[in-house]
């Protein structure tokens, strides 16, 4: 079997041209235009690169887009402060703190700072809540982009046995979340496997759906997936590679060349999960300026 691939630089146009006609709708009715704020504390940078596109996505919908960038030293009570400002802000819809962090600030407590209602990365503990319950709540960009490519190419996990190998609270459970409710698009029986699950293949090969959030290139072999499974791949792996030119390659937790001989269907990486996070960040932000207008 030779696998289809599932473009998620396509899926991801499409959202984007949804969110464009959408926020040029509430521009006309409501006078409402979506505002992002990106806040970067530190160097980092992978994070650097991230709040880049992302300010770019933002100017490409004609959103509102504010980037504030502190250094490393910048305290967690100064970061507080800053973050209570953006909730204040009425031109502000979503506020997005760049993770990770430097490690004298508390992930945590950043989290639970963002209002609920403008949190569009999903991490505050009222929207995680929400999100297990099944009630309507912005949700986490990548997972809930995952979602959307399985349904927008034809793989609706309703019914199937989705195996997701990694347990973070970005990725891993949020995926799980989405995917075991009782909702369109959603419904499936979802097994999580982790370091605890001994070897991953034992889960991998009983999976319709399997969808990697490793961080350890190529982990997933053809030999491990069930023939004419479908192969969601999330990893973002730097590998060296001295025939690249910076002198690395991105990878991602599936062994793509083999994995794709098994498998029905696969995400290219680059080119499969990542462009979804952006274009689910743009959506949530939409979605927070239609709940704060009072548009839903
Ligand atoms: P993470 O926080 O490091 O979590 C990795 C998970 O994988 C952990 O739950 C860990 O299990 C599990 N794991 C590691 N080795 C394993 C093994 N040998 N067997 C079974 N489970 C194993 O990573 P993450 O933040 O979820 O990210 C995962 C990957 O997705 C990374 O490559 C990251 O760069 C990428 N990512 C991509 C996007 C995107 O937009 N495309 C967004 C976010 C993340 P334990 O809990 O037992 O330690």
């Amino acid at each position: 079997m030779s696998a289809s691939l599932i473009d998620g630089k396509t899926i991801a146009g499409r959202i984007r041209d949804e969110v464009r006609a959408g926020a040029a709708l509430l521009k006309q009715e409501r006078g409402v235009i979506p505002g992002l704020a990106v806040i970067l504390v530190g160097d980092d940078p992978a994070s650097h690169v991230h709040v880049r596109a992302k300010g770019k996505a933002c100017e490409e919908l004609g959103f509102v887009s504010v980037t504030e960038t502190r250094p490393a030293s910048f305290p967690e009570s100064a970061l507080l402060d800053l973050i209570a400002r953006y909730n204040a802000e009425p031109t502000i819809h979503g506020i997005l703190v760049q993770f990770p962090l430097p490690g004298h600030i508390r992930e945590w407590k950043v989290s639970e700072a963002v209002d609920p209602a403008k949190d569009v990365d999903g991490f505050h503990p009222v929207n995680v809540g929400k999100l297990v319950l099944g009630q309507p709540c912005l949700r986490p960009c990548t997972p809930a982009g995952i979602q959307e490519l399985l349904v927008r190419s034809g793989h609706d996990p309703s019914g199937k046995h989705v195996v997701v190998v990694g347990r973070s609270n970005i990725v891993g459970k949020p995926v799980m979340n989405i995917l075991l409710q009782k909702q369109q698009g959603a419904n499936a029986v979802v097994t999580i496997a982790h370091t605890g699950g001994g070897d991953i293949a034992r889960w991998t090969r009983q999976a319709d759906i399997v969808v990697a959030a490793i961080g350890r290139p190529g982990a997933i072999t053809g030999a491990m997936l069930k023939p004419g499974c479908v192969v969601i791949d999330v990893g973002i792996n730097r590998v060296e590679d001295p025939t690249q030119k910076k002198g690395y390659r991105i990878a991602g937790d599936v062994d793509f060349a083999s994995a794709s001989l098994v498998a029905s269907a696969i995400t290219p990486v680059p080119g499969g999960v990542g462009p979804m996070t952006i274009a689910m960040l743009m959506m949530n932000t939409f979605q927070a300026a239609k709940a704060i207008s009072g548009v839903i």
